[in-house]
C-alpha cells in the first residue's frame, strides 16, 4: 500500500459516515445507492435509497414494478433519466443475468445508466476488483495533492486523472480504498476552504504547500445555461384538471405537467393575454375565467433556468378540444398519483387545486 492510500484509509476508518449502503456487499443495493447519489446529496438520497430498498428488496422486485410507480417514487430527485435507466437495467439484470449482477467491469459498464465511475464503484465495493473511482471529489483531491493543472473537463485531463487514480489504488483493498478516497474528497478536501491544518495529507499536498488550494482543480469550460420561459395553463373545472405528459427530447420526459405555452422572453400579464399563442390556444373555448395568475417561479436545472408562471383557468364548458394529444383530463384529487416535476409540485403546494 502506498503512503497516499494508507493515509486516506486510516482517515476513513476514523471519520467515515455510517451510511446504509456501506454495510452491504450486495451489488444490487450498491448499484441502487450509486444511481441515486449521482447528482444528489447524501442526505437527500438517503430517504430515496431506504424507500426503494424497502419497496424492492431485490433486483427482480424492481424489474417487476410498474414503471409509473417507479417514476412516482423517484419524484423530487430530478434527473429522471436515472429512474428510467434504473428500471430498464433492473429488467436486463433480471432477465439476461438471471437476477445476479455481472461481476466483470466491462459487463457492468454495459448496463444502461452506468458510467465508468459507477461501474468502478460496483466492481470494487461488491466484488473487490481494482478499478479506481474518479468523480468530482477525486479530481479535486488529486489535482490539489499532486498539483495537476490539466483541466478536469478535457479529454487529456480525464485520461491523466484516471491513470493516476488507478496507480494509487490499493490493489489488495480496492473497495476500501475507493470508499476512502470518495469520502476524503467529499468531507475533508472540500471545494471551498478545506481545513488543511488538520489534513493527514498536508505534508505531501502540493496545493497546501504552494498556497493555491482555491485555484485547483482547473476547469476549461463554463457550462452554458439556457433561459426558458414557461406559461403554464392550468385548465380546470369544478372536478377535473388537465395534465400534459411530456415527450422525449426535452426535460422531464414522461413526467406530467400542465399544457404549456413557451415564450422567448418573460411576458407581463398584458403581453401574454395579447399574444397570438395564447389567443389561438384559447380560441376553441370562448367562455372562461382567469381565476389566478401566479408570481414567477424560478427553477434551476443543470443546463437550464426555467422561469414559470401559472395561469389558472376555470372552464364552464368542456375543455378537451383545447388539449394536445399528449394531455389527459383527471379528477383534481388524483394529481398527486402522477409523477410530476418538482416545479409543478411546488406550485400545487402553494395553490392546491
Ligand atoms: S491539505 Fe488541504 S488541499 Fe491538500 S488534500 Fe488536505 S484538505 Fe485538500
Amino acid at each position: 500500500m502506498n503512503n497516499f492510500s494508507e493515509k486516506i484509509i486510516s482517515w476513513y476508518k476514523q471519520n467515515k459516515r455510517d451510511l446504509p449502503w456501506r454495510n452491504t456487499q450486495d451489488p444490487y443495493l450498491i448499484w441502487l445507492s450509486e444511481i441515486i447519489l449521482q447528482q444528489t446529496r447524501v442526505d437527500q438520497g438517503m430517504e430515496y435509497y431506504l424507500k426503494f430498498a424497502g419497496a424492492f428488496p431485490t433486483v427482480k422486485h424492481l424489474a417487476k414494478a410498474d414503471n409509473e410507480k417507479v417514476m412516482k417514487m423517484w419524484q423530487g430527485l430530478g434527473y429522471y433519466s436515472r429512474a428510467r435507466n434504473l428500471h430498464a437495467t433492473s429488467k436486463i439484470v433480471s432477465e439476461k443475468y438471471k437476477g445476479s449482477f455481472p461481476e466483470n467491469y466491462q459487463n457492468i459498464l454495459g448496463l444502461k445508466g452506468v458510467g465508468e465511475y459507477t461501474a468502478a464503484a460496483i466492481a470494487s465495493f461488491a466484488f473487490n476488483k481494482p478499478h479506481a473511482v474518479v468523480d468530482g471529489n477525486v479530481y479535486r483531491l488529486l489535482s490539489r495533492v499532486f498539483g495537476i493543472e490539466t483541466p478536469i473537463d478535457s479529454t487529456q485531463g480525464k485520461k491523466e486523472f484516471n491513470t493516476l487514480a488507478n496507480e494509487l489504488i490499493d490493489k489488495k483493498n480496492p473497495g476500501l480504498h475507493n470508499q476512502s478516497i470518495m469520502e476524503f474528497g467529499s468531507m475533508q478536501c472540500k471545494p471551498a476552504s478545506p481545513d488543511c491544518s488538520v489534513c493527514p495529507l498536508n505534508s505531501m499536498c502540493f496545493a497546501y504547500s504552494k498556497k493555491c488550494v482555491s485555484e485547483l482543480p482547473v476547469k476549461s469550460k463554463k457550462t452554458k445555461v439556457r433561459n426558458r420561459y414557461f406559461n403554464y395553463i392550468v385548465l380546470r373545472n369544478k372536478s377535473s384538471v388537465a395534465l400534459n405528459k411530456r415527450g422525449e427530447k426535452d426535460i422531464w420526459n414522461n413526467l406530467y405537467d400542465f399544457p404549456l405555452i413557451e415564450s422567448t422572453k418573460e411576458l407581463t400579464e398584458e403581453q401574454f393575454l395579447k399574444s397570438a399563442d395564447w389567443r389561438s390556444f384559447m380560441e376553441p373555448l370562448p367562455e372562461y375565467t382567469v381565476r389566478s395568475v401566479s408570481s414567477n417561479y424560478k427553477h434551476t436545472l443543470s443546463h437550464q433556468k426555467i422561469y414559470a408562471r401559472f395561469w389558472e383557468i376555470e372552464c364552464n364548458r368542456s375543455f378537451e378540444k383545447l388539449l394536445p394529444e399528449s394531455a389527459i383530463i383527471i379528477p383534481k384529487q388524483k394529481v398527486q398519483d402522477y409523477a410530476i416535476p418538482r416545479l409543478i409540485d411546488k406550485y400545487l403546494k402553494d395553490r392546491p387545486l
